[in-house]
């Protein structure tokens, strides 16, 4: 495992006294109240210790009855659901528990830097479907890769690190794909609640291959959508024989997601974080009329990240250009960070508009060749 990539930008942005930081991963609105609240009224009330290893009943009730309603997984026997520490938890369950040496599983490039790992964890080979330019992880790119060997697609819509949103007739022939060729479909939806009106479906929803494949394993986040990514909490929801595999390995790793915590997300799915979005969408549309003129930068749909592609006229990888950005202050993660190639360099929206603009600024003048 090789860490050196995002060590080099946290170690260079370390020294700097005002940093610019375009580099963050994570929301930047405090959790609601409500969720706080129900926590800590968890540990007053001495709900501190292990929780059975799936998670507790009432919040399965509620993830069940989201889903429900969000994917009209509406047949309560054909499905069940294990609740996670975050959405790493489980991804790396559920790899655990569908490779071993030799397997075959395709992911993304650019990808989440978990994703590579998930073969050097296993002993399995990760294969990269390469999405560039537009970064649109369809069928038609995915078909060829499939060998005998492939045990799971994992697609990640809306994506890190380019905020790309399939659209419903894409992740539609991606289901159909994986059905007819016998292979799992993982649907990595951390970002699902940040998908912004142009890509949503017209009920404001973000496509998802799994309305299509209700044998898909659905992976999903409470840290992103409610700003708590460090209550590490999560969900898988999928296959019956597959969720009991992830949660025997559960047992014996994770043991169960925090519990107090987990009292605290009950009545999250219940929450109307719409405000964000939009201010997302806001901040979304700075960025393009900033850097559209001056670099190719493909719209975000969804998440809080654009990925910058970086002009060869500046002769420049990622990394040089998160280096010369980091001596004006502005923190980017290198493309090369999640990709093969190191082309592009990931800025991050999730910031105050003040900053953001700051921020903007530097990057205009360096594509200007300042
Ligand atoms: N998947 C993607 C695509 C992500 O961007 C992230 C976090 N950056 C994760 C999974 C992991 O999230 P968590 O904190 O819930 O483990």
């Amino acid at each position: 495992m090789d860490a050196s990539g995002i060590r080099r930008a946290f170690e260079l942005g370390g020294s700097l006294e005002r940093p610019i930081n375009l580099s963050i991963g994570q929301p930047d609105f405090p959790v609601p109240a409500a969720m706080k609240e129900a926590a800590a009224e968890a540990i007053h009330s001495d709900r501190n210790g292990y929780t059975v290893t799936q998670g507790i009943a009432p919040l399965h009730d509620s993830i069940r009855r989201h889903l429900e309603h969000d994917l009209g997984w509406n047949d309560a026997d054909a499905f069940s659901t294990v609740v996670t520490s975050g959405t790493s938890g489980g991804l790396l369950l559920a790899s655990l528990a569908l490779l071993e040496e030799g397997d075959e599983a395709i992911m993304p490039d650019p990808w989440f830097v978990l994703y590579p790992q998930l073969g050097h964890l296993t002993g399995a080979t990760m294969v990269a479907c390469d999405t560039y330019p537009d970064f649109r992880m369809t069928a038609e790119r995915v078909e060829p890769l499939i060998t005998e060997r492939t045990k799971f697609v994992l697609v990640n819509s809306p994506g890190n690190p380019s905020g790309v949103v399939l659209t419903e007739d894409e992740v539609r022939d991606l289901a159909s794909l994986c059905r007819n060729r016998g292979v799992q479909l993982i649907t990595d939806e951390i970002y699902d609640e940040f998908v912004f009106a142009d890509a949503a479906r017209p009920d404001g929803t973000c496509p998802s291959p799994a309305r299509f494949d209700h044998d898909a394993l659905v992976i999903r986040g409470f840290g992103k959508t409610y700003g708590c990514t460090g209550w590490r909490l999560g969900y898988a929801a999928g296959p019956t024989w597959l969720i009991e595999q992830m949660r025997k390995l559960q047992q014996f790793t994770f043991v169960c997601a925090p519990s107090p915590l987990q009292w605290g997300v009950i009545e999250a799915f219940d929450i109307d974080n719409s405000a964000q979005v939009e201010t997302y969408a806001r901040r979304r549309d700075m960025v393009l009329d900033a850097l559209s003129p001056h670099a190719k930068v493909v719209r975000p749909g969804g998440a809080f990240y654009a990925f910058l592609e970086i002009p060869s006229s500046l002769g420049m990888t990622g990394t040089e250009f998160m280096e010369r950005a980091v001596e004006r202050r502005v923190l980017l993660v290198p493309g090369g960070v999640f990709s093969g190639r190191d082309t592009h360099v990931r800025l991050s929206f999730a910031v105050p508009e003040p900053t953001l603009r700051e921020g903007l600024d530097v990057l205009v003048d360096m594509l200007q060749g300042g």
